[in-house]
């Protein structure tokens, strides 16, 4: 008998497979039920052996391996960006499509409600985020980092429910829970002085459904203790939400430190193009709420619900510009945190500078917590490319600085390849009362500053130049 290569012996193989697996069934509900769990289960065993691989390698291969590339004929994941899949084989098989009971195949029936593309990029930052702890996670892509915030927050809140934060936060956040919530009988509980545990319990009543924070915040860089607030959270029975998209997975994997949710603008540092806007929302296989229809793969569960219902979607082609950047992404992270390092110093000894907000200084209030919750997968302290400085001379002064200032990009943008900085006052927080930017601790002399790729010594000759002309 002529031997079959290893090619046919293979095909041969599946083949019998898929043969015994059609003759098994009664139905086709129940084959395709059948292959769906398969691929369910192969997905699982990809994400545990995730866990043991290196973040450089998890930020590259996603859960996109050879199968994936061997179905759809290409070694990276392809752009779906067709609205409809292949014309459907029956329609038992787009009744189960639609009902997101056939996981893993390219036709995901209507890309509003599932795409292939953007499903790799949710794996993979998934797998990025669930690198550290032994629970599965799961994630969902959206169409930018406040939708992730909307389908993160929204599924837990009911007419009268409230929920506890701080004012410390990026202005639209800010924005969406002071002004859209209210209008739906939701509403934020802002906690002062949020680096006392004890304020945030408080607040917490009967109608509270969740904890959320910022980490580190946009634009003040404050540092909330995770763990402390996982546990606090966990005491009442709801989930801590973390928004993390200034530290991103490779510096802080909030889930590690209890968090339930996760959730960033992908629009930043892990796409430092600034070629694509999107957000991801990462979820534990099992999350603290008492919302017994959101306790399990809650990330799923979103996507099934308010997500197809709304249609916050992300476009393929901004799918494939971020997972693209993940390729890098520890590399720029930590070339821009060495840089900021740098930086952060310089401006802390200038004599024109009141004060620095950057993680890594030991003056920074919460420098202990940020060495424990910004490390880099091999341990070492890394603080982020984002920092806020105040300028002496109040208001007048950082005006003069934004005329002034020649270098990078003014643009009310952060996580950039190229050093970006802007007056929140006049910009990201111009839409708050000032008593509320008080209370966000924007000052009208704070300078938000990202810093980017260029050469320190350029940026820091700059810098000292227009400092020194105020
Ligand atoms: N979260 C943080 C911390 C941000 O800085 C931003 C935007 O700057 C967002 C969320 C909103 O992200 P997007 O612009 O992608 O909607």
């Amino acid at each position: 008998m002529i031997e079959k290569s290893h090619f046919l012996s293979k095909k041969i193989e599946e083949l019998e497979q898929k043969l015994e697996l059609l003759k098994s069934v009664e139905s086709e509900e129940e084959y395709f039920k059948k292959m769906s769990k398969k691929q369910i289960a192969y997905r699982k065993t990809q994400l545990k052996e995730n866990k043991k691989k290196s973040m450089d390698t998890i930020a590259l291969w996603g859960l996109y391996g050879k199968r994936d590339m061997d179905q759809y004929k290409s070694y990276i994941p392809p752009i779906y960006a067709a609205t409809a899949g292949a014309p459907l084989k029956s329609l038992e098989y787009g009744k189960l499509l639609l009902a997101y009971e056939i996981f893993d195949d390219p036709n995901k029936m209507y890309s509003r409600i599932d795409n292939i593309t953007v499903d790799h990029l949710a794996h993979k930052v998934a797998s990025m985020e669930g690198k550290g702890i032994p629970e599965l996670t799961h994630g969902l892509c959206t169409s930018s980092g406040m939708s992730a915030i909307f389908m993160a927050t929204m599924p837990f809140l009911e007419v009268g429910d409230t929920f506890v934060a701080p004012k410390l936060m990026f202005g639209g956040t800010f924005h969406l829970f002071e002004t859209t919530y209210p209008k739906m009988g939701w509403k934020a509980r802002w906690v002062e002085e949020p680096e006392e545990p004890e304020n945030w319990r408080e607040l917490i009543d009967e109608n509270t459904k969740f904890l959320y924070a910022e980490f580190p915040t946009n634009p003040t860089l404050f540092c909330p203790d995770l763990s402390t607030l996982s546990d606090l959270a966990h005491e009442f029975d709801i989930p801590l939400i973390v928004d993390s998209t200034l530290a991103t997975p490779i510096l802080t994997r909030p889930l590690e430190h209890g968090a339930d949710v996760v959730v960033h603008s992908a629009t930043k540092m892990m796409c430092g193009s600034g070629r694509a806007v999107g957000g991801v929302l990462v979820s534990k296989e099992v999350i603290t709420t008492e919302k017994k229809a959101f306790k399990k793969h809650f990330a799923r569960k979103v996507k099934e619900g308010p997500f197809r219902n709304l249609g916050p979607c992300m476009s393929p082609y901004e799918a494939k510009e971020i997972w693209d950047a993940l390729n890098t992404l520890k590399f720029r992270v930590q070339a821009a945190s060495q840089k900021a390092m740098k930086v952060a110093n310089f401006l802390q000894n200038h004599p024109t500078i009141e004060r620095v907000n950057y993680p890594g200084l030991p003056s920074h209030p919460q420098h202990e917590i940020a060495r424990k919750l910004m490390q880099v997968p091999n341990g070492t302290p890394t603080f982020g490319n984002l920092m806020s400085f105040q300028i002496k001379g109040g208001l007048k002064a950082a005006k003069r600085f934004a005329q002034l200032f020649d270098f990078g990009v003014m643009l009310t943008d952060l996580g950039r390849d190229y050093t970006v900085w802007v007056h929140p006052g006049s910009t990201t927080h111009a839409q708050m009362s000032e008593e509320e930017r008080k209370q966000a601790g924007i000052s009208g002399n704070l300078i938000r500053y990202s810093v980017g790729l260029e050469g320190t010594e350029d940026v820091i000759q700059a810098l000292d130049e227009t400092l020194r002309k105020l």
